[in-house]
């Protein structure tokens, strides 16, 4: 059988960067868990020298990475806010960025406590129609910087619309892909420039690993990228790049799971009488539906809604009550792992997100925030089920 010209996105998961070992035939590569090299003769070596600058296994989980977002090159970081940070010193004293204005809290106050002492500028909009975009662009504006659905709200931004609208003005699209993985949503296939994810979540999966990565098509960025990260240090361990390797091959699985278990339970709480509103983007009444349907797809087009959920207790109290009496969510930050989660996103995640601000698009107090495991559906349903009638 010929071989397919492009190999399917779990074949590239499994083997992109990862062959056999050729000097003893290991099928699962080793841990390069070195930091330096033998040199043959004075500045002679075989392109390694330290492992800051590269190390075999983290070149493999870029390589991986790269393929699994359509992207020519990656670049890992030691966390999310890492790769962030790396790509915000790409830019220069002056420079000033659009952001949506409802995303992970971290990045609200990486940019409005520590990168505005450096002279770089944001303006926080909308991100749900073009028209605060468009009026936010300053001569200085050098990117827009995207999440897609945002976090917790579920708003969703048309990457395709807005990348071509910022290409037209000189801007780069930068998306955060952290909540979709590049199995649910394809940014630089949409037209974006550059995704960057927390690999923390999904992408790592299991609970075990703080990572992040910067993926692009763009040669000059990837290259200014690879110098940021040997001379900043922000590097990953060999370690938790392998770990991130072996959990990358069973993402799509995975996501297959999440995002089942997630409309089966969005679709059960959109029908209790105890939660006011539901924010998911798979349900028919979330205002950007078509849009979910048409940007949000696994690799081979089916409808892929992700496995995070937002919904309305009414107050903090009933927030607290929900939050303590559930048993197989546990309460605690972060997302994308195989057990399910539960968070308060006012006292915990968006906790550094002034109070006007998170009102002003209804991050409210009686807001929890699911992050929907591969238990047993039943089990998860049973569970939310006995803590909402509590
Ligand atoms: C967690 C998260 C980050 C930050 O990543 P870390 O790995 O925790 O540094 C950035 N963006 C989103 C959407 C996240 O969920």
């Amino acid at each position: 059988m010929p071989r397919p010209v492009k190999p399917g996105f779990s074949t590239r998961a499994i083997h992109v960067g990862q062959e056999p070992d050729p000097a003893t035939g290991a099928v699962v590569p080793p841990i390069y868990q070195t930091t330096t090299y033998a040199q043959e003769d004075l500045g002679v070596h075989r392109g390694y020298d330290y492992s800051r600058a590269a190390n075999p296994t983290r070149q493999m989980l870029e390589t991986n990475l790269a393929s699994l977002e359509g992207g020519t090159s990656a670049i890992a970081f030691a966390s999310g806010m890492a790769a962030f940070t790396a790509l915000m010193t790409h830019f220069r004293s002056g420079d000033h960025f659009i952001i949506s204005e409802n995303v992970y809290g971290g990045t609200y106050r990486a940019l409005t406590q520590v990168f505005n002492r450096f002279g770089l500028a944001s303006s926080w909009v909308d991100m749900t129609k073009p028209e605060p975009f468009l009026a936010a662009v300053e001569p200085s504006t050098k990117a827009i910087i995207l999440e897609s659905p945002t976090n917790p709200m579920m708003s969703l931004t048309d990457i395709a619309q807005f990348s071509s609208l910022a290409r037209e003005r000189g801007l780069l699209t930068i998306v955060d892909n952290t909540f979709m993985t590049p199995y649910c949503q394809r940014p630089l296939e949409l037209g974006a420039d550059v995704v960057y994810h927390s690999t923390t979540k999904y992408l790592c999966g299991h609970s075990d690993v703080i990572g992040g990565v910067v993926i692009t098509s763009d040669s000059r960025l990837a290259a200014d990228l690879a110098f940021i990260q040997k001379s900043l240090g922000a590097v990953p361990s060999p370690f938790d790049c392998w770990l991130t390797l072996r959990s990358l091959k069973t993402l799509a699985v995975r996501m297959e799971r999440h995002n089942h278990n997630a409309l089966q339970l969005a679709h059960f709480l959109d029908g209790h009488p105890n939660v006011s509103r539901v924010y998911f983007p798979g349900l028919k009444d979330h205002p950007q539906y078509d849009l979910a349907l048409k940007q949000q797809r696994t690799p081979d087009g089916q409808p892929a809604f992700g496995g995070m959920i937002s919904f309305e207790t009414g107050s903090r109290e009933n927030a607290r009550k929900i939050a303590r009496a559930l048993k197989v969510f546990t309460l605690a930050e972060s997302l994308g792992g195989v057990e399910s989660l539960v968070n308060h996103p006012v006292t915990m995640t968006h906790a550094s997100v002034p109070r006007e601000q998170r009102e002003s698009f209804g991050l409210t107090e009686g807001l929890l925030r699911l992050s929907v495991g591969i238990e047993d559906l039943a089990d998860l349903q049973a569970d939310l089920e006995g803590a909402l009638g509590a």
